[in-house]
């Protein structure tokens, strides 16, 4: 394990997915690994590798196409460093899906070899640290600032403390837990459904997978609901229709029907493009100035690009995927309310909740992190906030669940204020705002 002897680190981060190793290929990029591995680094992972996270789990292609996942080969270094990475096969894999979407599964191991040299560098430094198979559990701050960081073997074991100037939490994130609180509409909500309820992710993340009796009851009654319009709604629809396992004899795929609040929006690589498919969107705030992209970061991509086109612009005879836009009006009100009656399950497609250990203020109380109506609250520089308001600069947060919020300080279009989750932005701009906030904006 090689812990630090004194156990006192300059940046602690707990978990370590495709966030966490996104700041260190970013530092790569940048020329500032050897200065973040100089204030001594640590990181604790509760699997036995650092780098796939969650993200080889998920059984559908990914949202860009392969190109964007390997921006960091010609520019990362020490060169040396990430040369195993750079010559694996998962990585050669990958790079024959340059110009195409590639599946999250390779995506996985392509980061999974990514994450075996980041952890081989981290290790080669003195005073640096990688803990896989220990899970954190709890976070104090110091009255000295800092935090100390309490974490424990997967296995069982005593409980080990290092302390830290930082600690960035990027633990991933679990399905939002409130589901049947979800209203719709006005009078239109969910807990008349709550038997059949269950969170998208038990279809996006295979490790869950869709309750048996759901399963069932989707053979039984050929009909689902999704409720989001989202990425992971259009995803979620892909799945159920591409499920060979729930298929009729005569192969044909449930009725889906995608309930959605908000306005679709489709992203485009060039304003030309999406003018030329007859996309109506806003020339000004949904374009990024910087990339010419329409809804660079909030726009359907790839296979829930295709399908939520092919659902709303092409008729609902085109696919067995149908979209609902719920509007407060006694027809869509009417339709829903029929679609989720006669489901045999509905999926709802509604978000992610930061996963955090226990955080405590030095006396042991509690600290109450403050959050908004889309979950935890981060300032700009990626820093907890706690309930009261005060920012607590030693505790930054990051990654699914936990992201940055486009704040126009970044690349994307103006329309855009939702999290910002996606690897090439840990792998860049994003990544690039926490080690600010870790090593200052100085660059060397
Ligand atoms: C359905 C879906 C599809 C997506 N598709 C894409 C895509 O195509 N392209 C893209 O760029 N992004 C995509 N994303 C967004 C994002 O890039 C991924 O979700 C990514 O996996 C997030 O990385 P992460 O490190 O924040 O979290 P995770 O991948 O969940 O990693 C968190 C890590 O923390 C560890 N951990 C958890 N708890 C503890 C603990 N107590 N102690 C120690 N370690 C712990 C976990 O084991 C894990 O390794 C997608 C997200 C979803 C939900």
């Amino acid at each position: 394990m090689g812990l630090k002897p004194g156990g006192h680190y300059g940046v602690v981060f707990c978990g370590g997915g495709p966030a966490t190793t996104g700041i260190l290929v970013c530092a790569a990029e940048q020329g500032r690994l050897d200065t973040l591995l100089g204030r001594g680094t640590c990181i604790i992972e509760q699997s036995s590798a650092i780098g796939p996270g969650a993200i080889g789990h998920y059984p559908i292609s990914a949202n860009t196409r392969g190109a964007t996942f390997l921006t960091w080969l010609d520019k990362a270094g020490p060169r040396e460093a990430f040369d195993a990475a750079r010559n694996a096969g998962s990585t050669y894999a990958l790079a024959r899906f340059a110009t195409v979407f590639p599946r999250l599964p390779l995506v996985g191991e392509h980061l999974a070899s990514l994450g075996d040299a980041v952890r081989a560098r981290v290790e080669s430094v003195p005073g640096c640290s990688v803990v896989t198979e220990h899970s954190v559990r709890e976070l104090t701050l110091l009255d000295s600032g800092g935090a100390a960081i309490t974490f424990e073997p997967v296995d069982g074991g005593a409980r080990i403390t290092v302390t830290a100037d930082h600690a960035v939490i990027a633990m991933g994130a679990r399905p939002r837990a409130d589901l049947g609180q979800l209203a719709l509409l006005p009078g239109l909500d969910l807990r008349p459904h709550e038997h059949k309820l269950c969170h998208a992710n038990a279809l996006l993340d295979e490790r869950v997978g869709l309750p048996p009796g759901l399963r069932r009851a989707i053979a039984r009654t050929r009909k689902v609901v999704v409720v989001g319009g989202s990425h992971s709604a259009w995803s979620a629809a892909w799945v159920l229709i591409h499920d060979r396992g729930l298929r009729d004899d005569r192969g044909r795929p449930p009725r889906v029907t995608v309930l959605h609040r908000s306005h679709l929006r489709f992203y485009f690589r060039s304003v030309a493009r999406a003018r030329a498919a007859g996309y109506a969107f806003d020339e000004t705030s949904d374009v990024c100035p910087q990339t010419g992209a329409v809804n660079r970061h909030g726009g359907l991509r790839a296979d829930a690009h295709g399908l939520a086109w092919a659902a709303t612009h092409q008729g609902r005879a085109a696919g067995p995927v149908r979209a609902i836009s719920l509007i407060d009006e006694e027809g869509a009100r009417a339709t829903a309310a029929e679609a989720l009656d006669e489901a045999g399950a509905v999926i709802a497609a509604v978000g992610y909740e930061a996963i955090l250990p226990a955080i405590t203020w030095p006396d042991r109380r509690p600290v109450r992190l403050a959050t908004t109506e889309s979950g935890l609250q981060v300032t700009e520089q990626a820093r907890l906030v706690s309930a009261e308001g005060t920012e607590l600069p030693q505790l930054l947060a990051f990654g699914l669940g936990a992201g940055q919020r486009a704040t126009g300080m970044l690349a994307g279009e103006p329309s855009y204020t939702g999290r910002l989750d996606a690897v090439r932005l840990y792998q860049n701009e994003v990544g690039g705002i926490v080690l600010d906030s870790l090593l200052g904006s100085a660059r060397a």
